[in-house]
């Protein structure tokens, strides 16, 4: 378990802070902020550039870092240099990684992104090698150590059993449906809470209806699901209704891991005892900040950043829209 610091940054903050566990993929970003996207046999002058970590798991247990809690990375790696690149980020930004899954002659994925003036991105991604098969000793334990599980699908095999273990320990799971799968995907019947990214719920239901893609989720999801769609906010079934919060507006400057900060700052007010909607809205607000700032996870906010943006709206009366 990660070393507490003493001073507690928020006082509202739960003490000891909850540990989640974020399992899942962990990859190194080459993020190139340019004026317009390059196109065949043009050149696209870069404004600014950074290499970090990124991948949907490792990039929410940063962000849970910096909202207060603690965070555990459980995924699988090799032993290239890419790999241990991508710990030593992780290291640094306080996340644990004891149960990081090494596997040796295996290499990590490696990304390049670019991000235009409005903030979108247009990525290409060289594959890991020899990580799918990584599978994790004992489950049970791993769970036993934490106070809410979040898990992306990308190496949905290795996630499965430790979500089945946090499912059996009563604690939440949220899940990040990141990609398209299948209605049948057992990873559906172990979450507390199911979020699906947009492309990802048309994808796995064939609906491109909102309402009606969250009414045939929820025939296969016996949790919590929602959806996130970028600058239109998150929408999610309540009873037999759908609601919707709106992005916060903001002048998005790269969106490039706002829904992992988003999936992280939910499963973290889930884990601190929040409700749906409360965690909702704090998840928000913190992936909206996260939007304004260039580099990927780098941008990823502060607790008292998303309290501050909380409470101004409120004050304002400016809230979300919802
Ligand atoms: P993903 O990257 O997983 O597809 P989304 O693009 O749906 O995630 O974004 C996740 C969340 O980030 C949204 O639900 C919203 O809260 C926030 N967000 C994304 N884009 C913007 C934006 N342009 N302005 C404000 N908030 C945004």
């Amino acid at each position: 378990m990660p070393e507490q610091s003493s001073t507690n940054k928020n006082a509202l903050l739960p003490s000891p802070p909850p540990v989640i566990l974020c399992t899942g993929i962990a990859v190194l970003d080459f993020i190139f902020q340019v004026e317009r996207f390059p196109t065949a046999s043009t050149k696209a002058p870069t404004q600014q550039f950074v290499i970090t970590g990124g991948g949907c798991a490792a990039n929410a247990a940063i962000a849970i870092v910096r909202l207060g809690g603690q965070a555990r990375f459980c995924g699988p790696l090799g032993d290239d240099e890419t790999s241990c690149r991508i710990v030593q980020g992780l290291v640094d930004e306080g996340v644990n990684t004891d149960d990081v899954v090494w596997i040796s002659g295996a290499t990590a994925s490696v990304s390049g992104v670019f991000i235009d003036p409005a903030g979108e991105r247009l990525l290409t991604t060289l594959r890991e090698q020899g990580l799918a098969e990584a599978r994790i000793a004992n489950p049970a334990d791993l769970v036993r150590r934490v106070d809410a599980v979040l898990a992306d699908n990308h190496f949905a095999e290795f996630v499965l059993p430790i979500c089945q273990a946090a499912a059996c320990r009563g604690i939440h799971v949220v899940l990040d449906v990141d990609r398209p799968t299948e209605p049948s995907d057992p990873l559906f019947a172990c979450a507390s809470h199911t979020i699906f990214s947009a492309e990802a719920l048309k994808l796995t239901t064939g609906i491109l209806q909102w309402e009606r893609a969250l009414a045939r989720a929820a025939e296969f999801c016996p949790g919590f699901v929602a959806v996130t769609n970028g600058a239109e906010g998150v929408l999610w079934r309540e009873g037999n209704d759908v609601m919707q919060i709106h992005a916060f507006p903001v002048q998005a400057v790269d969106t490039l891991a706002a829904g992992d900060v988003f999936h992280a700052a939910l499963a973290l007010a889930l884990a601190e005892g929040s409700d749906e909607t409360t965690a909702l809205r704090f998840a928000n607000a913190a992936a909206a900040l996260k939007c304004k700032r260039f580099g990927g996870i780098i941008g990823s906010p502060t607790r008292a950043e998303v309290e501050h943006l909380l409470t101004s709206a409120v004050k304002n009366n400016a809230d979300d829209g919802s």
